[in-house]
């Protein structure tokens, strides 16, 4: 089988030539290319000698997820459904704002955790994406969108739980942060994660980046409920394992995600128990209006509550934004995910007997 170059960090190509004979500074002309300039061609690599390019395609390839679906919405929000294997599709999705461009990818087909109001758990858990499926959905973007390095930002907010792939996850961070490759600053870089406490020890030592933990409740009984892997890592070990994780992080504070559902967990006093939760950690909050999918069980809390709810969080001192909702007229908004191929075929079917 090739190696997929575009999977291999700094490091991985460096072993890549050296087992070539080959001088390891060939890995920063490989990265620039790839990276930087976005070719995905060898034959195009001028400043390598044709030998070189030549062996190059016989031992290795640059392989991308092929592109299945790309919609825009109404506020310019774009999504991109991108096949990974006969089986699988992922989505990736960017959100333009006026001073960056914000592009939400994701990390595995499918996801294990199940939380109650996501419609990826809905779907079980299919595989691990690769790095090189990671870091394509970035490499992808920039080719596809216009302008000078138009994703500014990178959140793995998407489909899958990013802590639980690592080894495939920290390689594609590597790279959005190389400076041969796409030169993102930490800050710039978000993982989010359900609370996976091994996963954020791990990722503090070996890559830290901007770190989003998706909470959605301030007590254990009710957390269990909604994020099930909240019995496996309580509140108390999660706010601790945040706490380590600020020693070495490139922002000074966590970003606490909290999904509003309509009577589940916005009343105001959930509030108050959410302030006294982030005494224990430096924390700002986001909360996100649940977006609501094809079978959910819930409802988006209404906005009069989601305004008294952050009152409540920022009369005692805390920073909270309510995420605005992008790009939900094409499913494309936090937890609407689903990369169902199968479904998609169905709708595009059912279009064209409509226009026929
Ligand atoms: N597994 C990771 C990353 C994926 S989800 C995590 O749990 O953080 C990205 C964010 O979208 C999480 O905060 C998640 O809880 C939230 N989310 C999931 N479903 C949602 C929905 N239907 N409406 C609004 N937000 C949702």
């Amino acid at each position: 089988m090739k190696e997929n170059l575009l999977g291999l960090d700094a490091i991985g190509l460096e072993r890549f030539f050296e087992a070539q004979g080959e001088k390891r500074f060939r890995a920063r002309q490989l990265l620039r290319w790839m990276h930087q300039r976005g070719e995905a061609d060898f034959a195009q690599m001028s400043d390598l000698a044709r030998p070189l390019r030549e062996r190059l395609s016989s031992v290795s390839e640059i392989k991308l997820p092929a592109i299945v679906g790309d919609t825009v919405a109404a506020d310019g929000t774009r999504k991109w459904l991108l096949k990974v294997d006969g089986a699988n599709a992922v989505e990736a999705v960017f959100i333009p704002e006026t001073s960056r461009g914000t592009l939400c990818i994701s990390s595995q087909a499918g996801c294990v955790l199940d939380c109650a109001f996501c419609s990826t758990g809905k779907q079980g858990f299919n595989r691990n994406l690769s790095t090189a499926e990671i870091v394509g959905q970035l490499w992808l973007a920039n080719r596809l969108l216009d302008g000078e390095r138009p994703v500014t930002n990178v959140v793995m907010m998407g489909m899958g739980e990013p802590l639980l792939n690592l080894d495939n996850v920290i390689p594609a961070l590597r790279l959005m942060l190389d400076d041969q490759a796409y030169g993102l600053s930490r800050r710039r870089v978000t993982v989010s994660t359900a609370g996976v406490i091994p996963g954020i020890d791990r990722l503090r030592d070996e890559c830290p980046v901007a770190l989003a933990v998706s909470l959605h409740a301030p007590n254990d009984a009710l957390r269990d409920q909604l994020v099930p892997v909240n019995r496996k890592y309580p509140l108390a070990e999660l706010t601790a394992a945040c706490k380590r994780y600020l020693d070495k992080a490139p922002r000074d504070f966590i970003t606490f995600e909290y999904v509003m559902l309509d009577g589940v967990n916005d009343a105001e006093s959930h509030a108050r128990e959410l302030v006294a939760l982030a005494g224990k950690v430096r924390s700002k909050f986001n909360l996100i209006p649940f977006n609501p999918f094809p079978r959910s069980e819930f409802k988006r809390s209404p906005p009069e509550r989601i305004k008294r709810f952050a009152e409540v969080l920022q009369r005692a001192g805390l920073t909270v934004t309510t995420r605005k909702t992008r790009g939900d007229d094409i499913a494309a908004a936090c937890g609407q995910l689903a990369g169902d191929v199968a479904d998609r075929t169905r709708r595009s079917v059912a279009l064209k007997e409509v226009r026929a």
